[in-house]
């Protein structure tokens, strides 16, 4: 089974994403948390990134795709794999398109995490309680969700329009266990 889901921060999709990889036993694989991973090897790369992060800034196509397609490649995804956080922008999304057409891997299902700015915006600031991440604070919130409304949002609708019969919309203000059962449904008839 190989999904995409896109939604703003704090829309709740790693959450989906970490039910759905334990209940299917495929990867999860959220860039944010690979990027994250990659800045205690604590070299020049991992110095780069925490200063672009930490900005709420994105990190260059030229450093992420790679790492996307290794891993789409890898014996771990044979059985399929979730996509949390990528693609991000319009060159990243026809790169993905692009690379899973020639490789003839076909998505079953791409999830759109629908919520307002406000509630993405308090839920991030509770999140940032527990998490301690670097970039979950006001200033760097806004410039995280700027970037996902001007950038990424746009390529849901390429995506909404390519991919017309596997896309589904999720409301995403719901409870976990709604949201949850909304997918669970909708992946018995993909
Ligand atoms: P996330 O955990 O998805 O909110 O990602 C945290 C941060 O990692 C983002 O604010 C970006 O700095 C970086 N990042 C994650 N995914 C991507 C991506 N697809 N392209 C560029 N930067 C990314």
């Amino acid at each position: 089974m190989k999904l995409i889901l896109f939604g703003p921060p704090g829309s709740g999709k790693g959450t989906q994403a970490s039910l759905l990889s334990k209940k299917n036993k495929i990867p999860h694989l959220s860039t944010g948390d690979i990027l994250r991973s990659k800045l205690e090897d604590n070299d020049s790369l991992a110095k780069d990134l925490s200063q672009i992060i930490s900005g709420g800034n994105l990190v260059a196509d030229s450093i992420i795709n790679p790492i996307v397609t290794e891993k789409l490649l890898s014996t771990d995804c044979k059985n399929g794999f979730i996509l949390d956080g990528y693609p991000r922008n319009k060159s990243q999304s026809n790169f993905l398109i692009d690379f899973l057409a020639n490789k003839n891997l076909d998505i079953d299902l791409i999830i759109d995490f629908k919520a307002d700015i406000n509630t993405v915006k308090q839920r991030i600031l509770e999140r940032s309680k527990i998490e301690n991440r670097s970039d979950d604070n006001l200033e760097v919130i806004k410039t995280r969700l700027d970037k996902y409304f001007s950038e990424t949002q746009p390529i849901t609708a390429v995506f909404k329009q390519k991919f017309k019969e596997k896309f589904l919309e999720i409301n995403a203000i719901q409870e976990i266990t709604k949201i949850q059962y909304e997918i669970e449904n909708r992946l018995k008839n993909a």
